[in-house]
Formats: C-alpha cells, structure tokens, sequence
C-alpha cells in the first residue's frame, strides 16, 4: 500500500482574499524544508498531501515538516483505490490489537454506496471481530482512524495525528533583525516571531579576545537551529571590544550593560536598515536580570529611530522559556558556558534603573558616532540555509 503525509494547516484559511498567497508560501517553505529528498507536494482541498517519498525517509519529512510554521497536523495515511476490502486492510494496518479505537469517516465521494455511519460500522466492526482484545470508544479512542473517501476514487486511511509548530508560514509578515546572544532568550524570541510568519535575520556582538572563538562558534550553532524554523538565515557579526574598552575607560563602570546595550541598538538599527527588516527582536523579558527593567528598556529603546522593538518574550518566566528552548532544539546548546561579551568588563553594581539625565552625560564621553563606524567596519557577514 502506498503511504502518504497529509499536511493540515493553521490559521491561513482565514486570510480572505490573500489565502492564495499565503497557501502559495506555504507550499514553498516545505518544498524548502524537503529539498533534496524525493516526494511530490500537492493541494487538495484545505490540505496538502506530500507523495511519492521513499518509506524509508518517512521520519526525515515528517521531523522536517513539524519545523515548518504554518502546519497544524500531520498524518502518515495509506493511499488506496476505494474499496471496503482496501480500506479496512488499511485501517487493520493502523489499527492496534489492543485497547480503545474508533474509525471516523468523511465521504467527498457522494457516489459512494455506503455513507459515513455505515462505513464506520462496517471497518469497526471487522476489526472487532479480528482482535478480541479490541474496544470502541467514541469519545476517547487511543487510537482514532480517520477515512476520507475522495472524489478521484482513492481514499486516504490514517491514525493518530501528529501536532505541528503552528503559526504562520515564514516570509508572510516581512523581516525582522533578531539581536542574538549566546543565551537561551534571544533564540527563543526569534522563534516566536518566525512562528508568525516573519523572516528572520540574526545580529551578534562579540567583544574578541575577552570573548573566545567558542562563544561565537556557539552562536553560529543557535542560528543554525533557529534557521530549520525561518527557512534559513543570514548572521552579521559585529566586533564590539573597542565600545566596551572605551567605556571601561572613559565612564562610569556601573553603566557598561546600559551604555553598551544602547551601541548595540544603534548598530542593529542600522544594518536592520540596509538588509530591508522592518524591526530589531529581543530576548528581553521583564524583570528577568537588572538590565531588563522597563527603566533599562526605555534606555535602550530610545537610542532607536524608525524601526519597533518585538520583545516577544516579555511576558514570559524563566521556565516557559527553557521549555520553549528545549522544545526548538536549542537550550543544550544555550547553555553551554562561554562568556557573552555583556559579560565583560561586568559591574559589580550595575544601574537597574538608569535615570536617562544620567546615561545621556555618559555617553557624552564617547565619540559615538565614530565607534558606531568602527564597530560596523568590523562586520562579518554568515549565510545559513
Ligand atoms: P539571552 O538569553 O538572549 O542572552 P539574557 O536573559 O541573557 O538573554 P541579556 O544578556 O540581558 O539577557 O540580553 C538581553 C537581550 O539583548 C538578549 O536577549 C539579546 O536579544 C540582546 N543581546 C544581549 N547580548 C547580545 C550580544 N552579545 N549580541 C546580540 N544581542 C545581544
Ligand atoms: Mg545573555
């Protein structure tokens, strides 16, 4: 029996008149996630169907579809040409010896002599009579057989189903620049803004040599992962050690995170500019370290000059977010020990509500716009597929 993946998707029907255009990315971004392997995708009504796969790249598809946004559920499902005898050997393939069961069957195929109820009845009862250790349960089945009986005269017969990422397809609500740390936060935050259909281009400052080659390999990695979900992404590394000696050097050590931090927007701001993303992304999340007041965000935010600032994590504990990390594949990297530059040259009593009179006569220290210059000059640019 040939096998099959049905693909449901999410949220897109409800997009009116862009429905096609959003079905069309859709269906790119897993031709994307599938490239290399052999399958065919198709549309049928309100879902696709991926055929023509090798049964032993099963697990590969359907681990790299659950990566793509956009996707409510999947099912493994036999295609058969429609018949009782085909239909029930099918759902006897699917069907487990013992426990709880229950066929649910939709008939798109009007010609079709028996309707839903008797065909439910019919392939449940002939299990039933197979293996005596069987039970129907119509409101908890462990195991619910689902049968759609299509025009084309073939019928798809599958299982349980398995959960998607949801959200929607990437590439459907512009670009984003995501200021990304070695943390577990930042991936997070870019993951969750990807889920909503954005693109994500990806921002790292280093402060090499008091940050080593494994800091920055480790970020590489993070956005390694974070690209399986936003169909790829582009990496701009920016060298920020002269900023951080400089106001080591030159102001009060108690605002490096605060002074640095406005730096880092500045920069992001720009290069967000000339790679066409409409707004920086933060792994911020109120209250969750002393820079990450609304007092230290107001700071930070008010040095940008067109683009909005997504935190989506701000809401968020702790531990919503590391599961959320575990969950994307990223939190064993995250937390692998290497020293973010923040880190360095850290205050021993860092500001946690810098009063902006204040952080403004810092600043005046520095020649801003010349070490923006710098820093930027310093850019390396990483493509990730
Ligand atoms: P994360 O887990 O993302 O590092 P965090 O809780 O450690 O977050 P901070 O270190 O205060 O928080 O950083 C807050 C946010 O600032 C990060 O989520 C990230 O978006 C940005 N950021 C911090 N350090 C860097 C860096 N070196 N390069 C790029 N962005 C950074
Ligand atoms: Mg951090």
């Amino acid at each position: 029996m040939e096998k099959v993946i049905i693909v449901r998707y999410c949220e897109i029907y409800l997009k009116g008149n862009n429905r096609g255009y959003f079905e069309r990315v859709f269906a790119e971004n897993m031709e994307k996630a599938l490239k290399g392997i052999r399958h065919e995708i198709r549309k049928r009504s309100g879902r696709y169907t991926v055929e023509n796969f090798d049964e032993s790249n099963e697990e590969f598809i359907l681990d790299k579809l659950t990566k793509v946004f956009g996707v409510h559920t999947l099912s493994v499902a036999y295609k058969v040409p429609t018949s009782m005898d085909n239909i029930y050997h099918a759902a006897s393939e699917i069907c487990p010896e013992f426990g709880t069961f229950k066929v649910d069957t939709h008939r798109a195929d009007k010609k079709f002599p028996l309707n839903s109820m008797a065909i439910n009845a019919e392939i449940g009862g002939r299990l039933l009579d197979k293996h005596k250790g069987l039970k129907v349960d119509i409101h908890k089945p462990d195991v619910l057989i689902g049968v759609d009986l299509r025009e084309d005269g073939t019928s798809l017969v599958f299982g349980n189903m398995i959960k998607g990422a949801g959200g929607m397809p990437v590439g459907t609500a512009g670009k984003g620049m995501l200021l990304i740390s070695g943390g577990i936060d930042s991936p997070v935050a870019g993951y969750m803004m990807a889920k909503r259909g954005m693109n994500i281009d990806c921002i790292h400052f280093h402060s090499y040599p008091y940050t080593n080659m494994q800091a920055r390999e480790k970020v590489e990695n993070l956005a390694k992962v974070l690209a399986q979900y936003c169909c790829g992404t582009t990496l701009n590394v920016i060298k920020v050690t002269h900023i951080q000696e400089e106001i080591h050097k030159k102001c009060n050590g108690d605002f490096m995170v605060t002074l640095l931090r406005r730096f880092m927007m500045r920069i992001a701001e720009r290069i967000a500019k000339k790679s066409g993303a409409k707004c920086l992304i933060t792994g911020e999340s109120l209250g969750q370290v002393a820079s990450q007041t609304i007092e230290g965000m107001t700071s930070s935010g008010s040095v940008i000059e067109d683009l909005p600032i997504l935190r989506p994590l701000c809401g968020f504990d702790k531990n919503e977010i590391i599961e959320r990390s575990r969950n994307m594949g990223a939190y064993e990297i995250s937390i692998q020990p290497y020293e973010d530059c923040c880190t360095v040259f850290l205050p021993r009593h860092p500001v946690i509500r810098p009063a902006m009179a204040e952080v403004l006569a810092e600043e005046a220290k520095l020649d801003i716009e010349a070490l923006i210059d710098e820093a930027l000059s310093s850019l390396e640019v990483v493509k990730i597929n």
